[in-house]
């Protein structure tokens, strides 16, 4: 099968300690269930209204992210079973998912979005706005999520000089962040940054998570 040499050439590649999150967004239950009967759990999606549905109808053990800009109405779906959201790119989202947290009487693990692109990008925090929110008293005051480090999306570009300073970039800023906001916190530890077409340049930059869709189930439509 395909789907599994491909994520088994994925794993020979990644270092020791680069996380797999297996990005199934347009992907049947199918398709999940042949990665899943591999062994790798591990799966994420960018839109609410997908991953719910598929939660719904696959095995309870999938350890389930959200990378993908999440509306804050969506959020009371997800908040029971989530295990790591990656795409924070607002306060008002955060204090959204602080709520529906404590609801579910647990603690969502969350990354911060950063908008590292040269390209106009909608979503993700610039960093400064990042540091804003950390330094305010209405985040400190949020008890059911733990900031467990950033995200970031590079230009989408042949250049790989641009993308790898792009990342270079990001993990400078969680250096930075873990240094001013996170200090013997060892739960900030994640950058998640790379995807099909740059993991390994990512993971040159100092990755800890991997984002691929494409490369293990093949090319999109849209
Ligand atoms: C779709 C998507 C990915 C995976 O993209 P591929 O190029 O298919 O590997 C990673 N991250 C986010 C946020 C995505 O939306």
């Amino acid at each position: 099968m395909t789907v599994v040499n491909n994520l088994k050439n994925i794993f020979e590649e990644l270092p020791e300690g680069v996380k797999l999150i297996a990005i199934s967004k347009t992907n049947t239950p199918d398709q999940i269930m042949q990665v899943y009967n591999a062994g790798h759990l591990v799966f994420g999606e960018s839109k609410a209204q997908e991953l719910i549905p598929k939660y719904e109808a696959l095995p309870k053990d999938i350890r389930w992210h959200m990378v993908g800009h999440l509306q804050s109405n969506k959020v009371k779906y997800i908040a029971p079973f989530i295990e790591l959201i990656h795409s924070i790119d607002s306060q008002k989202l955060l204090k959204v998912v602080n709520k529906e947290a404590g609801k579910n009487a647990r603690t969502i693990q969350c990354l911060l979005q950063i908008d590292i692109a040269e390209e106009e990008s909608k979503y993700g925090l610039k960093f400064e706005e990042a540091c804003e929110m950390l330094e305010s008293e209405s985040f400190r005051s949020m008890e059911n999520v733990e900031i467990c480090g950033l995200m970031g999306m590079a230009t989408f570009t042949e250049n790989t000089d641009q993308v790898k300073s792009e990342f270079r970039q990001l993990r400078q800023y969680f250096d930075t962040i873990r240094e001013k906001y996170f200090a013997g916190k060892p739960s900030f530890k994640e950058i998640s940054m790379g995807m099909s077409g740059d993991y390994g340049l990512a993971v040159e930059e100092g990755s800890t998570m991997v984002r691929i869709g494409s490369a293990i189930f093949g090319e999109r439509d849209n």
